[in-house]
């Protein structure tokens, strides 16, 4: 069996309604970002555990298994504009509201993305 590169790290998104923070697990294979699962974390805890500090950048894919936004089962996000955070995104509107700084924006449908999480 063939030795895959593998990395993951996990970046915290806050749900569009529920404004409640979950975290992103995402993992590298071969080069590539996938969001492989979400589960529901509170901000304390995100600060403690170093969530979001590491940077992902490039292609991100949705994995089958992904199960969505825990509280909302949305499966897309939005990276802000203004304060670089993400809020889950369902795709039904263009103009989106940021769930972190309030911010509201046209949400740009971008392939890849750089990406900081909280703490910024
Ligand atoms: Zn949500
Ligand atoms: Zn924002």
């Amino acid at each position: 069996m063939r030795e895959f590169e593998r990395e993951a790290t996990v970046v915290v998104c806050k749900c569009t309604h529920s404004k409640q923070p979950f975290g992103i697990r995402m993992e590298k294979i071969n080069g590539v970002w996938h969001q492989t699962w979400a589960f529901k974390i509170n901000e304390k805890a995100a600060k403690n555990e170093g969530y979001g500090t590491e940077m992902v950048s490039g292609r991100i894919e949705v994995d089958a298994e992904y199960p969505g936004c825990p509280y909302c089962g949305t499966m897309g996000w939005f990276s802000c504009g203004n304060c670089g955070n993400l809020t889950c995104y369902s795709g039904e509107t263009n103009i989106v509201t940021c769930a972190w700084c309030g911010n509201k924006g046209e949400c740009q449908a971008a392939e890849s993305f750089d990406l900081k999480g909280g703490g910024y």
